[in-house]
């Protein structure tokens, strides 16, 4: 390595902890401030006061990936215990088996049907006269029909996005997970955990380096970023900017906590789709860690309310619609032109993005900065496209 370089990172979530790793091995010196008040960013874990549970303050996360070197990563700061998801659907009264696959099915339609039969009687619900779907709602329609639909997906997008099927693009669902056996695992990855101590002890070990220096109750505003050689940014990418042009638009969520004799619910999560619901989920944490949940007399609960989100909110999910995009293009143009900066993870890239993917990025991103301070040549502002 030729001379090392002073890095300021932003953000202490899994994207922030994973460059600042990656660029404290190669030898750099980095400084991680965060405005929140610990790290992991949303992935944040805590143990509940009142009945010791191990809370995902921000929302359920399960850790799933195909990508052998993430899960290797990963594995090396925790120890990641096994975990399955399965999610349930209310819908109506009647609870039922997600990802739609052959139990909901035959429970949907009150029949017993066979892989083959089930494929065949979906196909006869299908819409078949939908050619060429424009929106959601003909997309969904052309795969499953108008009762399916109508049950699972109109009600529970209406809450979570908050606009009507009709006006979401078609290509939100490009594929429907529809599946003809018995398989109610919610992901398909060969590898899926979570970690034994909750994902903030595992950012803690992916910071604890000679190199790295956190600091927390810290914001990028408050801090004199000319002094660094350069800056990774993963905070959202319009407020960099002081929203100069605009703001980008979030859902944001808001949990209502409970506490009831364990157990309340049964399983982690039940997805409510019905639109008369104002919530669209109930998380019973305990249920995250399956090797302790028989230890609990008390269970924590969240049921999860979808809005969109306003200055003061949290942004949880980009909505990346069409005006959102017009006005991404433009933030990303002002970023191309700001020297010594890189923006990175889901908020500096304004994108959904799975915590295997934000730690595979950030270790591009990483590799990208040392080359490029290898090579002398000025760090790109982006490293995927977005
Ligand atoms: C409800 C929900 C459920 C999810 N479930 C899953 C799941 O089951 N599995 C999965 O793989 N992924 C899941 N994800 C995605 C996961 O949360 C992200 O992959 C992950 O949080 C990305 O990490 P990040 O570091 O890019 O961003 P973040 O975790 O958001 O971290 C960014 C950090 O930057 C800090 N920050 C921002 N601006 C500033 C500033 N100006 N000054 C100082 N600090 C700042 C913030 O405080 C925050 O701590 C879920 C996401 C949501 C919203």
């Amino acid at each position: 390595m030729t001379d090392p370089k002073h890095i300021l990172i932003v953000g202490a979530g899994f994207t922030g902890a994973v460059v600042a790793r990656q660029l404290a091995e190669a030898g750099h010196r980095v400084l991680v401030i965060d405005e929140r008040n610990h790290v992991a960013g949303n992935c944040h874990t805590e143990r509940d006061p009142e009945t010791g549970v191990m809370v995902h303050v921000y929302g359920p996360h399960i850790f799933h990936t195909g990508d052998d070197g993430v899960w290797r990563f990963i594995n090396d700061h925790c120890t990641m215990m096994p975990y399955r998801h399965q999610v349930r659907a209310v819908v109506r009264g009647q609870v039922y088996s997600m990802p739609i696959n052959l139990h909901t099915i035959n429970q949907f339609l009150g029949t017993n049907l066979s892989p083959a039969e089930a494929q065949a009687r979906i196909t006869d619900l299908a819409e078949s006269t939908i050619t060429d779907p424009q929106s959601f709602e003909e997309q969904a329609l052309k795969f499953v029909g108008r009762d399916i639909y109508e049950g699972f997906f109109r009600g529970y997008t209406r809450k979570q996005w908050g606009v009507d099927p009709t006006r979401l693009p078609a290509a939100i669902l490009k594929r429907l997970p529809l599946r003809f056996t018995y398989d109610d695992n919610y992901f398909a990855h060969p590898y899926q955990g979570i970690p034994k101590e909750g994902y903030t002890a595992a950012v803690d070990s992916i910071l604890r380096h000679p190199g790295i220096e956190l600091r927390t109750n810290v914001s990028a505003e408050d801090t004199d970023t000319a002094s660094f050689d350069h800056t990774v940014y993963t905070g959202p990418l319009d407020r960099y900017f002081q929203h100069r042009l605009g703001r980008l638009s979030y859902r944001t969520l808001r949990f209502e906590r409970d506490v009831r004799p364990a157990p309340h619910q049964g399983t982690a999560v039940l997805n409510y789709c019905d639109e008369d619901v104002p919530y669209t989920r109930i998380t019973e944490h305990m249920y995250f860690a399956p090797w302790e949940v028989q230890s609990f007399e008390k269970s924590v609960l969240y049921t999860e309310y979808s809005a969109a989100a306003g200055p003061d909110d949290i942004p949880y999910y980009p909505v990346r619609l069409i005006d959102d995009k017009a006005l991404l293009t433009q933030y990303v143009s002002l970023a191309q032109n700001t020297p010594k900066v890189t923006f990175a993870g889901r908020l500096g890239s304004y994108a959904y993005l799975d915590m295997d993917v934000s730690i595979r990025r950030a270790m591009d991103v990483a590799d990208m900065l040392k080359t490029s301070f290898d090579r002398n040549q000025p760090p790109k502002p982006f490293v995927h496209d977005i």
